[in-house]
């Protein structure tokens, strides 16, 4: 099983990710936090990736796919997995169709409003340690510019910065919104309300996977 979650920056794919590998024990791999994660390590694709990130564009994608490659190549994917921010455009779809191609595949596109999405990018804090992400607006940590989880002083990410959001929606909207055609051809394309809160979102996504799941005899796993 492969669950791909499509949606504009901060429409909530990280959080309903995490819970979808909560509720069922498949890992989620968010490409972002891989290639943040290779640039703090300085391996020689985060050195690449380096000057490409945080300017709202895309990362190449021999790039994403050499870090994507490593990551499912771990036994932890071999049930399923669960795609936060990848694919981003078509021909990293088609690569992946080529890399594992023989899974069966829900995907998601989380549909967000506008100003939600402002509110939510400007708000967001995330945890440089764990990576666990908060809102000043919605989800406030217990201490203030304190990670919950890990104690961290939490940060503002680098692309969330208010000049960088036209150039990241732009990029959305012209390299990743035409991936909703190429799956909804496919039929493998549920589109599902974001506006709400992580669990509203979450909601219609199990009811899927749920079926899904039963249809092919396939197990949660557990944690
Ligand atoms: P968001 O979805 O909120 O923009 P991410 O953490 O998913 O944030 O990604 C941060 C940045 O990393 C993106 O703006 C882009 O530059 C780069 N990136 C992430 N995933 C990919 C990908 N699949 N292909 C190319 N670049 C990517």
């Amino acid at each position: 099983m492969r669950i791909i979650l499509l949606g504009a920056p901060a429409s909530g794919k990280g959080s309903v990710g995490e819970r979808i590998r909560e509720e069922y024990g498949f890992p989620k791999i968010s490409t972002g936090d891989l290639l943040r994660e290779a640039v703090r390590k300085k391996t020689s694709l985060g050195l690449k990736a380096e000057t490409q990130l945080g300017k709202g564009g895309l990362v190449d994608d021999d790039i994403v796919l050499g870090l994507l490659r490593e990551r499912l190549g771990n036994p932890d994917c071999h049930a399923g997995y669960i795609l936060d921010g990848f694919p981003r455009n078509l021909s990293q779809a088609q690569s992946l169709a080529a890399l594992d191609g023989q899974r069966r595949e829900l995907v998601f596109e989380i549909q967000v409003r506008e100003d939600v999405l402002v509110k939510r990018i400007s708000g967001r804090r995330i945890c440089p340690s764990c990576e666990a992400i908060f809102n000043i607006h919605t989800k406030r940590p217990r201490r203030e510019g304190i990670c919950d989880v890990c104690g961290a002083k939490l940060l503002q990410r680098n692309d969330d910065r208010a000049e960088l959001i036209p150039a990241r929606k732009e990029t959305y909207r012209t390299k990743t919104e035409p991936l909703t055609s190429y799956y909804g051809e496919k039929g493998i394309l549920c589109k599902v309300d974001g506006n709400g809160t992580v669990e509203e979102t979450l909601r219609p996504i199990k009811t899927v996977i749920d079926e899904e799941l039963g249809k092919t005899g396939g197990k949660r796993i557990q944690l």
